[in-house]
């Protein structure tokens, strides 16, 4: 290095460090932690953090660090929120849950008890679907590659509603269903100009959409009774989901001015957010990885809630059918982050503690392997054994892998920590899961809290599950001695 290149780094570290504590009083952001409470933790003096009158810390010390808590009266509230008819309303809506999101079988399970349906996107996550004994008219089948022996499952079972991703699915649903002779109820999923466009759906700007329709009309083995749409983009306020409902109900009009279509089924897919997580902007992670300024928490208080979110659904598509005299379609919709998001936490423990210059970092036995979100998005931090003590020393949280993008927290302000210490990663039921890597490290048990009573829904993976795939070792190298001189 340079001596000139030298001086202006020691310089601009010494910039930033002298405009840190000021920057972080000044620019202090209005909400920097939503409270335990929001989630139903209590803080019981000598016992930590607990959940339904458990102390997480005991939960690690009996099954292991890092440990999935799901927490099922949590599950139980959001999947009733969704389910629930809105008041004045004559009917609400069907709900299948994203299988993707949090693919646990006892999680499935618990919510299939509640009267949710499952929303599968893969020959996989149909057939364990149809293994945790959901009944085929329960089950709606999106994704973007359906093998044809899943598609063709999926016709003779009867399944709820089969929809083509893109075009060319549509010749071969048709194909298929006259092998099997029963006509599959079909969907068309189109991407709208409100949220993602990319890969997914047919856009309906252009027309693609409507031909499709064409398509699937003109087969004599479909039975063309949705329409399916995901936004994709987050939908946190209520001009995130009116724009995309009224351009949905739209092209539901021009169906039927063209082609003489009435739906039976309006499929508006999920996207709504979990209240407590946001996407950290650009400009807030900057801040804090320069300045150690505190990444703003979201305020649940000002995002659509499920019952808002259920009341505005229902109400603009029964108002857009009634001023047009038409019977309104059944309405689905297909949650993922907003009904399991916010019902599981992810424990760890605190490994090692190591200062450096401006910081201090703690390594955690869960990292980036078990919580890929956190890199991105915000997810509240708890010290479990000492949620009050004052949050006045600055963590970069990382992770066990070995690469420095196992950073979680990158300056996080927490209590004096100690090795041993429990921490709590808030928001942990979707995407977390299913995002995960055995990565040098195998998978953490996940249990339930059920009433105060512990139920495990899956094991710890262990060092053989690890290699139970692999073929003994077939044959042994051997290092070829050196030849003799
Ligand atoms: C992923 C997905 C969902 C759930 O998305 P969330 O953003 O988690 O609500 C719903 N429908 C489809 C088609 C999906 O791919």
């Amino acid at each position: 290095m340079s001596l000139k290149s030298r001086i202006v780094g020691t310089a601009k570290r010494q910039v930033k460090q002298t405009l840190r504590p000021v920057l972080q009083r000044a620019m202090a952001p209005a909400r920097t932690a939503v409270p335990a409470s929001h989630w139903g933790l209590e803080h019981r003096p000598g016992q930590g953090l607990c959940l339904e009158g458990v102390p997480l810390k005991d939960l690690v010390a009996r099954h292991g660090s890092p440990l999935h808590v799901v927490h099922l009266a949590a599950l139980r509230r959001n999947a009733e929120r969704f389910l629930a008819v809105p008041p004045g309303r004559a009917g609400g809506c069907e709900v299948y849950y994203s299988y993707k999101t949090n693919p646990v079988p006892g999680v499935l399970s618990y919510l299939h008890g509640l009267g949710v349906g499952a929303e599968v996107i893969s020959a996989y996550e149909m057939w364990l679907a149809l293994k945790l004994g959901v009944a085929p008219e329960r089950i709606v089948y999106n994704g973007p590659v359906k093998s044809e022996a899943s598609v063709r499952e999926a016709i003779s079972r009867g399944i709820q509603l089969l929809a083509a991703n893109h075009a060319e699915e549509l010749a071969v649903f048709s194909r298929l269903a006259a092998e099997v002779g029963r006509r599959p109820r079909v969907a068309v999923r189109v991407s709208t100009n409100s949220g993602w466009s990319a890969q997914f759906g047919t856009p309906i700007a252009g027309g693609a959409a409507l031909r499709a329709y064409q398509q699937a009309c003109a087969s004599k083995h479909l039975d063309v009774v949705g329409l399916h749409a995901h936004r994709g983009e987050t939908i946190r306020t209520e001009g995130d989901l009116t724009g995309f409902v009224e351009s949905v109900l739209a092209f539901t009009d021009t169906l039927h001015q063209e082609l003489g279509l009435d739906l039976e089924v309006l499929d508006l897919g999920g996207s709504l957010c979990t209240p407590t997580v946001e996407h950290i902007a650009e400009r807030d992670w900057r801040l804090n990885l320069t300045f150690f300024r505190d990444v703003p928490a979201p305020d649940p208080a000002a995002s659509l809630s499920i019952e808002r979110y259920v009341a505005l659904v229902v109400e603009m598509v029964e108002s857009h059918y009634a001023r047009q005299g038409r019977k309104r379609p059944r309405i689905f919709l297909e949650p993922g982050r907003a009904m399991t998001g916010d019902t599981q936490l992810l424990l760890g423990r605190v490994h090692a503690l190591k200062a450096a210059e401006d910081r201090a970092y703690a390594v955690l036995d869960a990292g980036i392997n078990h919580a890929e979100c956190v890199r991105n998005e915000y997810h509240q931090l708890f010290h479990v054994d000492r949620p009050d003590a004052p949050a006045e020393q600055v963590y970069t949280v990382v992770g066990p892998i070995c690469t420095p993008g196992d950073t979680l927290y990158h300056a996080k302000r927490l209590p004096e920590l100690s090795v041993g210490d429990t921490l709590a990663i808030m928001d942990a039921g979707a995407y977390f899961v299913p995002f995960a890597t055995s990565f040098s490290y195998p998978q953490p048990a996940i249990l339930a809290l059920d009433g105060g009573k512990e139920q495990l829904l899956r094991r710890a993976e262990t060092f053989d599950d690890q290699v139970a795939l692999d073929a003994p070792a077939a044959a042994t190298a051997t290092a070829s001695k050196p030849e003799a001189a």
